[in-house]
Protein backbone atom coordinates (compact mmCIF):
# COMPACT_ATOMS: atom_id res chain seq x y z
CA UNK A 1 0.00 0.00 0.00
CA UNK A 2 1.64 3.24 -1.00
CA UNK A 3 2.61 6.00 2.22
CA UNK A 4 2.08 9.19 2.95
CA UNK A 5 5.66 10.11 2.15
CA UNK A 6 4.79 9.80 -1.03
CA UNK A 7 2.11 12.80 -1.77
CA UNK A 8 2.39 15.99 -0.94
CA UNK A 9 -0.20 16.95 1.61
CA UNK A 10 -1.97 20.01 1.44
CA UNK A 11 -3.85 21.71 4.14
CA UNK A 12 -5.97 18.94 5.71
CA UNK A 13 -9.35 18.74 6.08
CA UNK A 14 -10.28 20.39 9.31
CA UNK A 15 -13.87 21.99 10.29
CA UNK A 16 -15.00 25.15 11.99
CA UNK A 17 -14.82 22.99 15.18
CA UNK A 18 -10.95 21.79 14.68
CA UNK A 19 -11.90 18.45 13.78
CA UNK A 20 -9.26 16.93 11.22
CA UNK A 21 -11.26 15.04 8.94
CA UNK A 22 -9.22 11.52 7.64
CA UNK A 23 -11.46 9.41 7.06
CA UNK A 24 -13.89 8.99 4.00
CA UNK A 25 -16.69 6.17 3.76
CA UNK A 26 -16.77 5.64 0.12
CA UNK A 27 -20.59 3.63 -0.85
CA UNK A 28 -20.38 1.91 -3.50
CA UNK A 29 -24.40 0.81 -4.34
CA UNK A 30 -27.13 1.78 -2.49
CA UNK A 31 -28.52 -1.70 -3.67
CA UNK A 32 -29.17 -4.78 -1.47
CA UNK A 33 -29.87 -8.45 -1.24
CA UNK A 34 -31.99 -8.26 1.96
CA UNK A 35 -34.36 -5.68 3.56
CA UNK A 36 -33.45 -5.02 7.34
CA UNK A 37 -36.35 -2.59 9.02
CA UNK A 38 -34.15 -0.78 10.28
CA UNK A 39 -32.56 0.34 7.00
CA UNK A 40 -35.09 -0.34 3.45
CA UNK A 41 -38.48 -0.41 2.92
CA UNK A 42 -40.15 -3.94 2.73
CA UNK A 43 -41.31 -3.39 -1.01
CA UNK A 44 -41.08 -1.62 -4.08
CA UNK A 45 -37.52 0.24 -3.29
CA UNK A 46 -36.65 2.15 -6.12
CA UNK A 47 -33.01 1.91 -6.41
CA UNK A 48 -30.77 4.36 -8.65
CA UNK A 49 -30.41 3.07 -11.89
CA UNK A 50 -27.21 2.13 -13.26
CA UNK A 51 -25.52 5.09 -14.94
CA UNK A 52 -26.39 7.70 -11.96
CA UNK A 53 -23.78 5.28 -9.75
CA UNK A 54 -20.00 6.47 -9.82
CA UNK A 55 -17.40 4.01 -11.98
CA UNK A 56 -14.90 2.74 -10.25
CA UNK A 57 -12.80 5.61 -12.14
CA UNK A 58 -14.56 8.25 -10.58
CA UNK A 59 -14.44 6.75 -7.18
CA UNK A 60 -10.68 6.43 -7.60
CA UNK A 61 -10.11 9.60 -8.64
CA UNK A 62 -12.23 11.24 -6.00
CA UNK A 63 -10.31 9.29 -3.09
CA UNK A 64 -6.60 10.50 -5.05
CA UNK A 65 -7.97 14.15 -4.31
CA UNK A 66 -9.34 13.20 -0.80
CA UNK A 67 -5.99 11.30 0.02
CA UNK A 68 -3.88 15.17 -1.01
CA UNK A 69 -6.41 16.68 1.73
CA UNK A 70 -5.33 14.25 4.57
CA UNK A 71 -7.87 11.26 4.45
CA UNK A 72 -6.27 8.36 5.43
CA UNK A 73 -8.75 5.74 4.94
CA UNK A 74 -11.57 4.21 3.19
CA UNK A 75 -14.82 2.19 4.54
CA UNK A 76 -16.18 0.67 1.92
CA UNK A 77 -20.07 0.16 2.08
CA UNK A 78 -23.03 0.54 0.69
CA UNK A 79 -26.17 -0.97 0.28
CA UNK A 80 -24.69 -3.77 0.33
CA UNK A 81 -21.18 -3.63 -1.12
CA UNK A 82 -20.86 -7.14 -2.58
CA UNK A 83 -23.55 -6.72 -4.59
CA UNK A 84 -21.61 -4.09 -6.82
CA UNK A 85 -19.88 -6.44 -9.58
CA UNK A 86 -16.03 -6.42 -9.34
CA UNK A 87 -15.75 -4.84 -6.06
CA UNK A 88 -12.35 -6.53 -5.92
CA UNK A 89 -10.91 -4.43 -8.49
CA UNK A 90 -12.05 -0.93 -6.83
CA UNK A 91 -10.55 -2.49 -3.65
CA UNK A 92 -6.85 -2.89 -5.47
CA UNK A 93 -7.18 0.48 -7.48
CA UNK A 94 -7.64 2.35 -3.96
CA UNK A 95 -5.09 0.35 -2.20
CA UNK A 96 -2.55 1.56 -4.72
CA UNK A 97 -3.74 5.29 -4.29
CA UNK A 98 -1.14 7.20 -2.40
CA UNK A 99 -1.52 8.12 1.40
CA UNK A 100 -4.34 5.66 1.86
CA UNK A 101 -3.34 3.31 4.44
CA UNK A 102 -6.26 1.49 5.30
CA UNK A 103 -9.02 -0.11 3.49
CA UNK A 104 -12.06 -1.59 5.21
CA UNK A 105 -15.54 -2.90 4.11
CA UNK A 106 -18.73 -3.07 5.79
CA UNK A 107 -20.98 -6.20 4.60
CA UNK A 108 -23.99 -7.99 5.62
CA UNK A 109 -21.93 -11.47 4.97
CA UNK A 110 -24.32 -12.81 2.76
CA UNK A 111 -21.35 -13.02 -0.51
CA UNK A 112 -18.96 -12.82 1.45
CA UNK A 113 -17.95 -16.91 1.47
CA UNK A 114 -17.23 -16.54 -2.42
CA UNK A 115 -15.36 -13.28 -2.37
CA UNK A 116 -12.84 -13.50 0.80
CA UNK A 117 -9.87 -14.32 -1.07
CA UNK A 118 -10.30 -12.29 -3.93
CA UNK A 119 -10.66 -9.09 -1.02
CA UNK A 120 -8.08 -10.23 0.59
CA UNK A 121 -5.81 -10.33 -2.45
CA UNK A 122 -6.76 -7.12 -3.59
CA UNK A 123 -5.94 -5.35 -0.38
CA UNK A 124 -8.38 -5.40 1.72
CA UNK A 125 -7.43 -4.96 5.82
CA UNK A 126 -10.75 -5.07 7.70
CA UNK A 127 -13.91 -6.42 7.56
CA UNK A 128 -17.36 -5.25 9.75
CA UNK A 129 -19.80 -8.04 9.39
CA UNK A 130 -23.03 -7.39 10.41
CA UNK A 131 -24.78 -9.78 12.88
CA UNK A 132 -28.03 -8.90 14.39
CA UNK A 133 -29.04 -12.69 15.74
CA UNK A 134 -28.13 -16.23 15.58
CA UNK A 135 -31.46 -17.33 14.96
CA UNK A 136 -32.79 -17.94 11.71
CA UNK A 137 -36.46 -16.69 12.79
CA UNK A 138 -34.70 -13.57 13.50
CA UNK A 139 -33.32 -12.90 11.08
CA UNK A 140 -36.10 -13.47 8.90
CA UNK A 141 -37.54 -10.80 10.82
CA UNK A 142 -35.18 -8.73 10.67
CA UNK A 143 -34.31 -8.43 7.25
CA UNK A 144 -37.61 -9.74 5.61
CA UNK A 145 -34.88 -12.27 3.75
CA UNK A 146 -33.53 -15.93 4.45
CA UNK A 147 -29.45 -15.91 5.14
CA UNK A 148 -28.56 -16.46 8.16
CA UNK A 149 -26.49 -19.50 7.24
CA UNK A 150 -24.71 -17.31 4.22
CA UNK A 151 -23.51 -14.83 7.06
CA UNK A 152 -21.87 -17.81 9.20
CA UNK A 153 -20.30 -19.07 6.32
CA UNK A 154 -19.48 -15.99 5.51
CA UNK A 155 -17.52 -15.05 8.60
CA UNK A 156 -15.79 -18.34 8.55
CA UNK A 157 -14.57 -17.83 5.24
CA UNK A 158 -13.04 -14.35 6.30
CA UNK A 159 -11.25 -15.87 9.11
CA UNK A 160 -9.99 -18.63 6.77
CA UNK A 161 -8.04 -16.37 4.48
CA UNK A 162 -6.57 -14.80 6.87
CA UNK A 163 -8.47 -11.54 7.91
CA UNK A 164 -7.06 -10.57 11.39
CA UNK A 165 -9.31 -7.76 12.56
CA UNK A 166 -13.07 -9.25 12.21
CA UNK A 167 -15.78 -6.69 13.51
CA UNK A 168 -19.65 -8.64 14.14
CA UNK A 169 -22.20 -5.67 14.47
CA UNK A 170 -25.42 -6.04 16.17
CA UNK A 171 -28.23 -3.07 15.69
CA UNK A 172 -29.91 -3.29 18.95
CA UNK A 173 -34.08 -2.82 19.09
CA UNK A 174 -35.99 -3.18 21.44
CA UNK A 175 -37.84 -6.33 21.48
CA UNK A 176 -36.11 -8.23 19.12
CA UNK A 177 -32.45 -8.07 20.61
CA UNK A 178 -32.66 -8.69 24.04
CA UNK A 179 -32.21 -12.47 23.72
CA UNK A 180 -29.69 -12.56 20.81
CA UNK A 181 -27.38 -10.40 23.21
CA UNK A 182 -25.60 -12.98 25.56
CA UNK A 183 -25.43 -15.66 22.86
CA UNK A 184 -24.20 -13.22 20.27
CA UNK A 185 -21.24 -12.17 23.22
CA UNK A 186 -20.38 -16.03 23.77
CA UNK A 187 -20.28 -16.18 19.95
CA UNK A 188 -17.86 -14.31 19.66
CA UNK A 189 -16.04 -15.05 22.65
CA UNK A 190 -16.06 -18.90 21.02
CA UNK A 191 -14.64 -17.79 17.84
CA UNK A 192 -12.13 -14.95 18.88
CA UNK A 193 -14.19 -11.68 17.23
CA UNK A 194 -14.75 -8.63 18.33
CA UNK A 195 -18.61 -7.92 19.04
CA UNK A 196 -20.22 -4.29 18.24
CA UNK A 197 -23.28 -3.59 19.77
CA UNK A 198 -25.26 -0.37 17.77
CA UNK A 199 -27.82 1.92 19.28
CA UNK A 200 -30.77 2.13 16.39
CA UNK A 201 -30.46 5.57 15.17
CA UNK A 202 -33.82 7.24 13.50
CA UNK A 203 -32.44 6.67 9.22
CA UNK A 204 -34.75 4.01 8.58
CA UNK A 205 -36.31 3.94 5.34
CA UNK A 206 -40.08 3.21 6.89
CA UNK A 207 -39.80 6.64 9.70
CA UNK A 208 -40.73 3.75 12.35
CA UNK A 209 -37.78 4.79 14.57
CA UNK A 210 -38.79 6.07 18.12
CA UNK A 211 -36.57 6.22 20.99
CA UNK A 212 -38.38 4.12 22.94
CA UNK A 213 -36.88 1.21 20.54
CA UNK A 214 -33.52 2.09 21.18
CA UNK A 215 -31.50 -0.30 23.69
CA UNK A 216 -28.53 1.70 24.96
CA UNK A 217 -25.05 0.54 25.19
CA UNK A 218 -25.22 0.75 29.12
CA UNK A 219 -27.92 -1.64 29.17
CA UNK A 220 -26.35 -4.36 26.74
CA UNK A 221 -23.54 -4.02 29.08
CA UNK A 222 -25.05 -4.97 32.13
CA UNK A 223 -26.92 -7.57 30.72
CA UNK A 224 -23.49 -9.13 29.12
CA UNK A 225 -21.77 -8.63 32.87
CA UNK A 226 -24.85 -10.56 33.77
CA UNK A 227 -25.13 -13.40 31.99
CA UNK A 228 -21.70 -13.85 30.74
CA UNK A 229 -19.17 -11.75 33.08
CA UNK A 230 -17.49 -8.67 34.11
CA UNK A 231 -16.36 -5.95 31.26
CA UNK A 232 -13.18 -3.73 31.95
CA UNK A 233 -12.79 -0.81 29.59
CA UNK A 234 -9.61 -1.06 27.42
CA UNK A 235 -8.09 2.15 26.80
CA UNK A 236 -9.23 4.53 23.80
CA UNK A 237 -6.86 3.96 21.03
CA UNK A 238 -8.09 6.48 18.84
CA UNK A 239 -10.05 9.53 20.04
CA UNK A 240 -12.11 9.92 17.20
CA UNK A 241 -13.45 6.00 17.20
CA UNK A 242 -17.63 5.90 17.57
CA UNK A 243 -17.03 2.59 19.65
CA UNK A 244 -16.29 2.32 23.33
CA UNK A 245 -14.49 -0.79 23.91
CA UNK A 246 -14.22 -3.33 26.56
CA UNK A 247 -13.22 -7.14 27.66
CA UNK A 248 -14.56 -9.94 29.35
CA UNK A 249 -12.28 -9.91 32.68
CA UNK A 250 -11.36 -13.52 32.07
CA UNK A 251 -9.59 -12.16 28.81
CA UNK A 252 -12.03 -13.85 26.45
CA UNK A 253 -13.59 -11.33 24.31
CA UNK A 254 -13.95 -7.83 23.27
CA UNK A 255 -17.18 -6.06 23.19
CA UNK A 256 -17.70 -2.53 21.80
CA UNK A 257 -20.71 0.04 22.24
CA UNK A 258 -21.20 2.22 19.78
CA UNK A 259 -23.88 4.72 21.55
CA UNK A 260 -25.00 7.52 18.37
CA UNK A 261 -28.06 7.74 20.71
CA UNK A 262 -27.69 7.74 24.23
CA UNK A 263 -23.49 8.90 24.28
CA UNK A 264 -23.08 10.81 20.82
CA UNK A 265 -19.43 11.47 19.89
CA UNK A 266 -20.16 13.93 17.39
CA UNK A 267 -17.04 15.95 19.27
CA UNK A 268 -14.23 13.85 17.95
CA UNK A 269 -15.86 13.15 14.36
CA UNK A 270 -13.20 12.77 11.73
CA UNK A 271 -15.34 10.78 8.96
CA UNK A 272 -16.73 12.31 5.39
CA UNK A 273 -18.99 10.62 2.98
CA UNK A 274 -19.23 9.58 -0.67
CA UNK A 275 -22.86 7.99 -1.29
CA UNK A 276 -23.23 5.97 -4.50
CA UNK A 277 -23.83 8.39 -6.61
CA UNK A 278 -21.44 10.86 -6.00
CA UNK A 279 -22.36 13.19 -3.12
CA UNK A 280 -20.85 14.62 -0.81
CA UNK A 281 -21.84 14.66 3.09
CA UNK A 282 -20.28 16.02 6.28
CA UNK A 283 -22.74 13.51 8.56
CA UNK A 284 -25.28 10.82 8.54
CA UNK A 285 -27.38 13.16 9.44
CA UNK A 286 -26.36 15.94 7.06
CA UNK A 287 -29.64 16.68 4.89
CA UNK A 288 -27.24 19.10 2.79
CA UNK A 289 -25.03 17.17 0.20
CA UNK A 290 -22.44 18.12 -2.40
CA UNK A 291 -22.55 16.90 -6.01
CA UNK A 292 -19.20 15.61 -6.91
CA UNK A 293 -20.17 13.61 -9.44
CA UNK A 294 -21.31 16.66 -12.06
CA UNK A 295 -17.58 17.99 -11.38
CA UNK A 296 -16.07 14.33 -11.78
CA UNK A 297 -18.23 13.82 -15.33
CA UNK A 298 -17.90 17.84 -16.14
CA UNK A 299 -14.30 17.87 -16.98
CA UNK A 300 -13.30 20.02 -13.26
CA UNK A 301 -10.21 19.60 -12.16
CA UNK A 302 -8.44 18.43 -8.59
CA UNK A 303 -8.57 21.50 -7.18
CA UNK A 304 -12.60 22.11 -8.03
CA UNK A 305 -13.16 18.98 -6.20
CA UNK A 306 -11.01 19.74 -3.84
CA UNK A 307 -12.64 22.95 -2.62
CA UNK A 308 -16.49 21.04 -3.12
CA UNK A 309 -15.21 18.44 -0.09
CA UNK A 310 -13.62 21.71 1.86
CA UNK A 311 -17.12 23.41 1.29
CA UNK A 312 -19.04 20.29 2.78
CA UNK A 313 -16.46 20.07 5.73
CA UNK A 314 -16.63 23.87 6.50
CA UNK A 315 -20.44 23.22 6.67
CA UNK A 316 -20.24 20.53 9.12
CA UNK A 317 -22.74 20.93 12.24
CA UNK A 318 -21.38 20.39 15.57
CA UNK A 319 -23.31 17.40 16.14
CA UNK A 320 -26.54 15.39 14.67
CA UNK A 321 -28.86 16.53 17.44
CA UNK A 322 -30.86 13.54 17.70
CA UNK A 323 -32.08 14.11 20.78
CA UNK A 324 -33.12 17.64 20.68
CA UNK A 325 -36.65 19.41 19.59
CA UNK A 326 -34.63 21.18 16.25
CA UNK A 327 -34.09 17.52 15.01
CA UNK A 328 -34.52 16.81 11.07
CA UNK A 329 -35.02 13.24 9.93
CA UNK A 330 -32.79 13.05 6.60
CA UNK A 331 -34.52 12.48 3.07
CA UNK A 332 -32.34 9.82 3.04
CA UNK A 333 -32.77 6.24 5.03
CA UNK A 334 -29.02 4.44 5.85
CA UNK A 335 -29.15 2.29 2.65
CA UNK A 336 -28.99 5.43 0.13
CA UNK A 337 -26.50 7.11 2.14
CA UNK A 338 -24.01 4.11 3.51
CA UNK A 339 -23.62 3.59 7.06
N1 LIG B 1 -25.07 -3.82 3.91
C1 LIG B 1 -23.95 -3.71 4.77
C2 LIG B 1 -24.26 -4.17 6.16
O1 LIG B 1 -25.44 -4.28 6.50
O2 LIG B 1 -23.33 -4.41 6.92
C3 LIG B 1 -23.35 -2.33 4.78
C4 LIG B 1 -24.29 -1.16 4.80
S1 LIG B 1 -25.22 -0.99 6.28
C5 LIG B 1 -26.19 0.44 5.92
C6 LIG B 1 -23.96 -0.43 7.41
C7 LIG B 1 -24.25 -0.64 8.88
O3 LIG B 1 -25.30 0.21 9.27
C8 LIG B 1 -24.65 -2.06 9.28
O4 LIG B 1 -23.87 -2.51 10.36
C9 LIG B 1 -26.09 -1.90 9.67
O5 LIG B 1 -26.47 -2.85 10.61
C10 LIG B 1 -26.10 -0.48 10.20
N2 LIG B 1 -27.43 0.15 10.22
C11 LIG B 1 -28.34 0.18 9.22
N3 LIG B 1 -29.42 0.90 9.59
C12 LIG B 1 -29.19 1.32 10.86
C13 LIG B 1 -29.94 2.11 11.79
N4 LIG B 1 -31.14 2.62 11.49
N5 LIG B 1 -29.37 2.36 13.00
C14 LIG B 1 -28.16 1.86 13.33
N6 LIG B 1 -27.40 1.14 12.48
C15 LIG B 1 -27.92 0.85 11.26
FE1 LIG C 1 -28.90 -4.16 3.37
FE2 LIG C 1 -27.06 -3.46 5.16
FE3 LIG C 1 -29.35 -2.06 4.94
FE4 LIG C 1 -29.45 -4.52 5.93
S1 LIG C 1 -28.37 -2.76 6.83
S2 LIG C 1 -30.82 -3.67 4.34
S3 LIG C 1 -27.85 -5.51 4.80
S4 LIG C 1 -27.77 -2.22 3.40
Amino acid sequence: MATIEHISCLQPLVDTFGRVHSNLRVSVTDRCNIRCFYCMPAENVHFKPRHELLSFEEIERFVRVAAQLGVDKIRLTGGEPLVRHGLPDLVRKLAQVPGIRDIAMTTNGILLAEQAQALKDAGLGRLNISLDTLEPDTFFRISRREGLAQVLEGIFAAQRVGFRKIRLNAVAIRGITEPEIVPLGQFARRHGLEMRFIEFMPLDAEANWDDQQVITGEQIRATLTEGIGPLNPLPVEDPSQPATDYEFADGLGRIGFINPVSQPFCHHCNRLRLTAEGQVRNCLFSIEEWDARRLLRGGASDEDLTALIRASIGAKKAGHGINSDQFVKPDRAMYQIGG
